[in-house]
């Protein structure tokens, strides 16, 4: 790994950013940029390189890749039993993971900073009222007044402070035994049990525990590696001000890390090759992601794997494709071979969530279960009909027992979703709907 000779975190600001609120006191940012630099960075170096090597396996097929989390984080669910539900759905998804495709699960949360987000339109109007739109709460707040909406540049460092507290609590659980497989009571949530999948989740849970125990009674000595878990932070670097200001040289890496988060990804409304995120990204030394829509052509995606990972270094680059259902099988053949015409090494994974987005007549904005599972199945028939493979899963969910997404085993109605609708942006898998997700990649790798 060299450093970009060339490269300052600051050189974006050469390039058309899109999606960058518009501050309206430039001092008052530029102050808040300099409290961000001096503060202590979230997560090392060495924890990014780790991941990176993690991600480099999972390219070649060794493991799978599980991220998922919130589309928004906001602050006021920076609390702790959202957090540990949250954690917990990921552990038990990564449990029938594991022991479903007999592969390591790199872990990572699409949490600790997903606190910005692109938007369709910068105006919103209601009521004959025209505001700025809701941009993510590091930006502005979700209600629906002038003063809520003006940007306001000291939300960065309450941000960074929530996505610190979010991290130190995550740490300190994992640390603590929450993933122990010797407990798998802590895996447990407790309406699984009301749950159509939970005699199905219990019987694994069972078969894991049993397995170790049967390892621990041979080898005479306890399986420690049972009790730690690895787990990775991720979020779209979208606002651009605060990934510089968490953007640091590592001298004993002789690089520059994104210190915000392991994990960052462009998304698809600023991944332009001219573009200040794809300038930002190509300087730092983190595993990256790209969020693939239908509408980027076999050039693009050619041209951004050679910016991005122009040594070709295994474990940098990942290709998140969110094409949807309907898509799905027509433009993924001709994105996987222009890459492989060009011999990048990329790590597929499908995001199922972004592609399938509708809107009821009802006025929510809602997602079908069975277009997620069917943009995730086709996307692991074209891989394999490409000799390609599909690596991992990017999925929009909670812990909680949320109506946002329409069917699953429950069957959700427009109706339910007026029950327990709580997204201020994108519609998330509830925890049943997550689960079964996760059963269901299982079923479409046995089969
Ligand atoms: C997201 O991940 O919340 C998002 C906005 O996705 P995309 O960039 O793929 O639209
Ligand atoms: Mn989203």
């Amino acid at each position: 790994m060299k450093p970009n000779q060339d490269w300052q975190p600051a050189g974006w600001r050469n390039h058309t950013a899109l999606q960058q609120p518009v501050y309206p006191d430039a001092a008052a940012l530029a102050a808040v940029q300099g409290e961000l630099a001096r503060l202590p960075p979230l997560v090392t170096s060495a924890e990014i390189l780790a991941l990176k090597q993690h991600i480099a396996r999972a390219q070649e097929g060794r493991s799978f890749l599980l991220q998922g989390g919130d589309c928004a984080e906001s602050f006021s669910d920076c609390e702790s039993g959202l957090i540990s539900n949250r954690l917990k759905i990921l552990l038990q998804m990564s449990l029938v993971l594991v022991h479903g495709l007999r592969k390591p699960v790199v872990r990572v949360g699409r949490f600790a900073g997903q606190y910005a987000k692109p938007r369709s339109a910068d105006l919103e109007t209601k009521d004959g009222t025209t505001l700025p739109s809701y941009r993510g709460d590091f930006i502005n707040a979700p209600e629906f007044t002038e003063a809520a909406r003006v940007p306001d540049p000291r939300r960065m460092v309450k941000g960074h402070a929530r996505s610190a507290m979010t991290m130190n609590f995550v740490r300190a659980l994992i640390d603590g035994g929450f993933a122990d497989l010797h407990h798998p009571e802590y895996w447990d949530l407790g309406w699984v049990s009301q749950s159509p999948q939970s005699a199905q989740y219990r019987k694994l849970v069972q078969s894991v525990s049993d397995a170790i125990r049967f390892m621990e009674t041979i080898s005479g000595e306890p399986a420690h590696n049972v009790n730690r878990t690895e787990f990775y932070t991720s979020h779209e670097a979208l606002l651009l001000p605060y990934e510089e200001a968490l953007t640091r040289r590592v001298p004993r890496q002789d690089g520059w890390f994104n210190l915000s988060t392991h994990y960052p990804w462009i998304g698809m409304r600023t991944a332009q090759l001219d573009g200040a995120h794809v300038e930002y990204f190509r300087g730092i030394a983190n595993p990256v992601g790209i969020k693939i829509s239908a509408s980027v052509t076999d050039n693009q995606i050619k041209r951004l794997c050679e910016t991005l990972n122009p040594d070709n270094e295994p474990g940098r680059l990942t290709l998140i494709h969110r094409l949807g259902a309907d898509k799905v099988g027509a433009e993924l053949p001709r994105l996987v071979r222009a890459v492989r015409s060009i011999g990048a090494r990329v790590l597929w994974v499908c995001d199922p969530m972004h592609g399938n987005t509708e809107s009821t007549s009802n006025g929510f904005k809602t997602r079908r279960f069975d277009n997620i599972k069917a943009e995730l199945e086709t996307s692991f028939d074209v891989h394999a009909a490409e000799g390609s493979h599909l690596g991992g899963v990017h999925l929009e969910l909670t812990g909680e027992n949320v109506t946002e997404c329409l069917g699953g085993a429950r069957d959700l109605s427009e109706a339910d979703l007026e029950r327990a609708y709580r997204s201020t942006v994108d519609p998330r898998l509830n925890y049943e709907q997550s689960l079964e997700i996760a059963m269901s990649i299982v079923h479409k790798h046995q089969s």
